[in-house]
């Protein structure tokens, strides 16, 4: 059932929009939805046959562009203007390509070398963005056709080694089309969520991924533990694919049958005819061909032994992958198939083999990422309630103070965009690191929330304790993506991370966080007292000996039997679970150095008794 919303406006009924899910593939494109009525998620399919949009732009004199198979016919015919593989052009510059230049027929600019590149095509110029963003615009298009229903929302997925660059670069063609992109995931994450893994709480995995498409290979290492995904190691080689597949048959035709061609028309119909042997030979042992008065033959031994290099480079890659993550082959809980190549028999029995275990190939594998990210879609239409993703923020965010007192930077039901900053100073004189922990939930100390990352902020150069201006920053972006920043603001030293804070907590989980700072709540604030009180106890105690180990001059003998006594009540109440004990002890020390430290106008002190230390 479709969600029926109420225009306010007009007070008339519409039905909420679909959001669908794009798989913007280097070879093939495609979009797929989950099915209104059996709630499957489903390719996109017309005449019953999915609808694998090959991923080429071509350009006629005019400059119209044509996109798909129509433009595919025209890669060996007119390839000064049709366009392929834009997606590795991607927030690239021309120095990231000049090493491929070869590979590229048309014609790739670079006026200047550190500029992001463009393509002409006759008097034209094209940024990648502008001709990946064609190829979204045609596949929103026939989705529209096919849903008779406009679509203007999408998640659409990049590979996991995409830079920034590169995620913003595809949204921006997103937006370009037409589209607004809710979310930009990873194909592989989106792949293991087609498989059903990571759609439910409560599940840790580790899977591999092994994605091989039509020019670029490459596997991921995920874990997958409470809805949240990471990548924890990704290798491969962006130049190896089915294409050379294709090129190893014709190499075989060549040097076995004799098989020459003339011209460039001849060499596409040839690859053509490789790559139709290829896929044949998933199924039959031997494939024959007539091509101008030749049979072309190649059995499927011949072509296994064709490709053996090429799988076993990816199989280096695996190993790799594999010692990136720390891991054995016997850690992994799943190993999935991705790419139309892995349909390839050789490939899987190797795949197989090399992790030991069955691999996930039940899916269509050039479905599978779009699938996984119409499931995502789905989830942020809010028809998967399973998953909690959401525009305001559950729980509170925050840091861990002295103490282990969580400090709320971002309280919870806070909007998201959303960011906030605090300052925070340094406990120890020539203290040159701080430790930062984020923290997600309500109650008064850390121990009782839910840790979501801790990094250290390091380099600060020497200053007396309290100098140091430490801002921590929290900036929550659209996506519900947290970006914790630590900065010096004296030296400039900063440091960030980046962490996924309401990934993996269903609805009940975060019910029950905030019933447990319900109940918890009378024992809380009495902890949060005493802590408190400790903590500023400690660090009068300390400030207070630090004083006087640098300024033992400025006091009478009577002061310092005085200050040696205060100094000792403190620290026995310090010992003590009373917070009316340690604050009074901490009063009379005061009461005695106050008037040393007006004396001295050391900066010092008075910097560290104002500043708050983490
Ligand atoms: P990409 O993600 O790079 O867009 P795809 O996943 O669509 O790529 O994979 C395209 C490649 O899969 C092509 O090289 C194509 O020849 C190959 N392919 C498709 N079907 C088969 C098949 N049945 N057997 C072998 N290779 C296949
Ligand atoms: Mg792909």
């Amino acid at each position: 059932m479709a969600k029926i919303g109420i225009n306010i406006a007009t007070g008339s009924l519409q039905q909420a929009e679909m959001i669908v899910g794009i798989d913007l593939g280097t070879t093939h494109s495609l979009v797929a939805i989950i099915h209104p009525e059996s709630k499957q998620a489903t390719a996109l399919s017309e005449h019953d046959a999915s609808t694998l949009v090959p991923s080429v732009v071509h350009f006629d004199p005019a400059g119209n562009a044509e996109v798909g198979e129509a433009a595919k016919a025209y890669l060996e015919s007119d390839p000064a203007n049709t366009i392929f593989s834009a997606k590795r052009l991607m927030g690239k510059s021309y120095n990231d390509l000049k090493a491929q230049a070869e590979y590229f027929t048309y014609k790739v600019i670079d006026d200047q070398s550190e500029a992001l590149v463009k393509v002409q095509v006759g008097n034209r110029f094209y940024s990648p963005i502008e001709l990946s963003s064609l190829v979204l615009k045609e596949l929103k298009n026939r989705a529209e056709h096919i849903l008779k229903t406009p679509v203007s929302k999408a998640v659409i997925t990049v590979p996991a080694y995409f830079n920034d660059a590169q995620r913003q670069a595809t949204r921006d063609a997103g937006k370009l089309a037409g589209l607004d992109v809710l979310r930009i995931i990873n194909e592989p994450t989106a792949a293991s969520l087609a498989y059903g893994i990571g759609v439910k709480k409560d599940q840790d995995q580790t899977v591999a991924v092994y994605d091989l498409g039509g020019g670029t290979f490459d596997v991921s290492i995920l874990h997958i533990n409470d809805g949240i995904f990471e990548v924890m190691s990704t290798h491969g080689d962006t130049y190896l694919g089915g294409d050379d597949m294709d090129r190893a048959i014709l190499e075989y035709w060549q040097a076995d049958q004799g098989l020459v061609w003339e011209d460039a028309a001849a060499l596409g119909g040839l690859r053509l005819l490789a790559e139709a042997a290829k896929k044949a030979l998933g199924m039959a042992d031997t494939f024959s061909v007539n091509w101008q008065e030749k049979t072309l033959t190649i059995t499927r031994e011949a072509f296994e032994q064709a490709i053996q290099p090429l799988v076993d480079r990816t199989l280096a890659s695996c190993a790799q992958a594999l010692q990136d993550a720390g891991l054995k082959a016997e850690a992994l809980d799943a190993v999935i198939m991705v790419g139309g190549s892995t349909r390839v028999p050789l490939v899987k029995k190797a795949v197989s083999a090399f992790f030991g275990k069955p691999v996930n190939d039940a899916l269509n594998p050039d479905e599978v990422v779009a699938l996984g990210a119409a499931i995502q879609a789905d989830i942020l239409a809010g028809n998967n309630k399973e998953l909690l993703l959401l525009d305001i923020t559950p729980l509170s965010l925050g840091i861990e103070t002295m103490g282990g007192l969580m400090e709320v930077l971002v309280p919870r039901n806070a909007k998201i965009p959303s960011q906030a900053a605090k300052q925070y100073t340094t406990q120890k004189d020539g203290q040159s690191g701080i430790r930062i922990s984020v923290y997600q939930g309500e109650r008064d100390l850390v121990v009782h929330n839910r840790k979501l990352a801790e990094f250290n902020l390091t380099g600060i150069p020497g200053m007396p304790a309290g100098m140091p201006k430490v801002e921590i920053s929290f900036m929550i972006n659209a996506d519900g993506i947290l970006n914790v920043r630590a900065k010096e603001l004296r030296s400039g030293v900063s440091q960030q991370i980046e962490v996924k804070p309401q990934y993996g907590l269903t609805d009940a989980e975060v019910e029950a966080m905030l019933m447990d700072s319900i109940t918890h709540a009378k024992d809380d604030m009495a902890t949060r007292a005493l802590v408190e009180a400790r903590t500023e106890g400690e660090q009068l105690l300390s400030v207070t000996e630090n004083f006087i180990a640098k300024n033992h001059g400025l006091l009478t003998p009577q002061e310092m039997t005085d200050t040696a006594q205060a100094l000792q009540n403190l620290q026995m109440a310090l010992t003590m679970d009373n917070k009316d004990l340690i604050r009074e002890k901490a009063e009379a020390l005061n009461e005695i150095t106050r008037p040393f430290a007006e004396r001295a106008m050391d900066q010092a002190v008075g910097g560290a008794l104002k500043g708050k230390a983490i």
